[in-house]
């Protein structure tokens, strides 16, 4: 079975996740953005052994621990999809611009792709690409636990920005459409920020995507 815990890092207050198998202990941190004391305290608190860290998307508090996070402990970085690489490519320029500590740059050692399956333990995670906030945005969808770490695709509320470079509005509002509602109503989702929710409540009262 599949266990998990969210820890708010960086400025932003992102929402990294700490998932594990709870029968091997093995374990994957989700964006770990920043404040990696804090993330290591959380597996080490729990006994757990890192094996990966997945990320949703290579923005600055997703993405800008994740290079030295990898190296330090000899981790492979899973994800995104490879329509993110420029925004790699671009991590001192975001440190910069956010007034982030420098970020190092890594290369990930597997892209994702739609379809694609992620093994955890004795668990399986299945992969959605969710173009719009970003072009290689994708969530994490842990079907047997009835959850999805969406990323910046959906919030409670709301919707990922789609004003920086090759964010696409109408592309945002397909994925949510088409890939995150077949989901199911009752599947809750742990957006980048903020609190979680279920996408049957952001199909009737998100103001973005009500009644899509
Ligand atoms: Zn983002
Ligand atoms: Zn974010």
């Amino acid at each position: 079975m599949l266990r998990y815990h969210t820890i708010p890092v960086t400025p932003f207050q992102q929402n990294c996740s700490l998932l594990w198998c709870d029968r091997t202990q093995e374990a994957v941190l989700i964006d770990p953005g920043g404040d990696l004391g804090a993330l290591r305290a959380a597996v080490q608190q729990r006994k757990l052994k890192l094996v990966a860290l997945w990320l949703t998307h290579a923005h600055i508090d997703h993405a800008g621990g994740a290079g030295q996070l990898a190296r330090e402990e000899g981790l492979p970085i899973i994800g995104p999809h490879q329509g993110d690489q420029f925004w790699i490519d671009g991590m001192p320029q975001q440190s910069q611009m956010f007034g982030f500590p420098p970020a190092e740059h890594f290369t990930p050692a597997r892209w994702l792709e739609d379809g694609d399956t992620l093994t955890l333990g004795e668990s399986q995670v299945g992969v959605r690409h969710c173009p719009g906030h970003t072009p290689g945005h994708v969530v994490f969808h842990a079907a047997e636990i009835k959850r999805c770490f969406v990323g910046d695709v959906l919030f409670a509320g709301s919707i990922g920005r789609t004003d920086f470079p090759g964010g696409n509005h109408q592309q945002l509002l397909d994925s949510i459409r088409t890939r995150l509602w077949p989901m199911g109503d009752d599947t809750v989702f742990i957006p980048g920020h903020g609190p979680e929710s279920n996408f049957g409540e952001e199909r009737r009262f998100n103001p973005y995507v009500r009644g899509t």
